[in-house]
């Protein structure tokens, strides 16, 4: 098992993305713990993995604010004494032209992906520095690296997330804490499963490898980042995608 006995915080692990990386981290014999927005899909997550044998704690969270991550992170420490992983997953949508796009779209989108991602590397990093271990694991996307029309609050977050990234990166590897990023492309999951039909056939003629891809391809990746199997590797984009954008 390649985690066993470390103890995880996955944002927004209720469903998607963030529940296929609780569940492969639980399956390696980690002490996972999901904090999302969403309680009720976290609950119905908590009680699927009961079935399995496999261990998940759930907290109510919105990572923009910074008492609430601040609180979530205490309660893991009372419990589990230590903090080895952070999985920055949780992220939102609000798409819109430039135009059309109101301050309250931008501010959103802005507040939770990036602000979120910061909140919760600042509240988990002071833990990781006593320890003197960690591995930040931090959800970007290929349109940070490429842009895409309708997503400028979006591809903006992302893009602050690929930079913050590598600051962190900088700053906390003197304390063997190693701080990568994931940029997926197009992944099966309900964020994309509202896009139309034809969006969606456009994109995927631009995959050469000819497939959506599946939560499991961004979880195998993070279990990658999480393990030892990538302990010379930090400050680093890890772009998974079908082979969409290259560059
Ligand atoms: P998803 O299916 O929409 O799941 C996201 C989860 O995060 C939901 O449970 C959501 O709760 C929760 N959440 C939303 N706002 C939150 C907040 N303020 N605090 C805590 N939790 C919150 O999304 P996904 O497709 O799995 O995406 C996961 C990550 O991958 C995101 O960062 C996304 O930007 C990134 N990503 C996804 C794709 C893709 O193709 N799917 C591509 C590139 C990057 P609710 O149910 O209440 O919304």
């Amino acid at each position: 098992m390649k985690l066993k006995d470390r103890v995880s915080l996955i944002t927004g692990g209720a469903r998607g993305i963030g529940r296929e990386i609780a569940y492969l981290f639980a399956k390696e014999g980690c002490f996972v713990v999901i904090a999302d927005i969403n309680l009720e899909e976290a609950i119905k997550t908590k009680q699927d993995f009961q079935k399995e044998n496999l261990f998940l704690e759930v907290l109510e969270l919105d990572v923009s604010e910074y008492l609430e991550v601040e609180e979530a992170v205490n309660k893991i420490l009372d419990k589990f004494k230590r903090i080895d992983i952070l999985v920055n997953n949780a992220g939102i949508t609000r798409d819109n032209l430039i135009l059309r796009m109101s301050q309250e779209e931008w501010d959103k989108v802005i507040d939770i992906n990036l602000k979120g991602t910061f909140n919760c590397i600042k509240a988990v990093s002071r833990v990781m520095i006593k320890q003197r271990y960690g591995k930040i694991i931090n959800i970007a996307s290929v349109v940070g690296l490429i842009g895409n029309s309708g997503q400028a609050n979006y591809s903006a977050s992302k893009a602050g997330i690929i930079a913050l990234t590598k600051t962190v990166a900088k700053e906390l590897a003197s304390r063997n804490i190693n701080v990568n990023a994931v940029a997926p492309g197009f992944i099966d999951t309900e964020m994309t499963a509202k896009l139309p039909q034809d969006i969606k056939e456009k994109m995927l003629s631009q995959i050469p490898l000819a497939r959506f891809g599946q939560p499991q391809d961004i979880a195998r990746v993070c279990l990658f980042l999480a393990s030892e199997d990538s302990s010379y590797i930090t400050g680093q984009t890890l772009v998974v995608d079908g082979g969409m954008v290259m560059y």
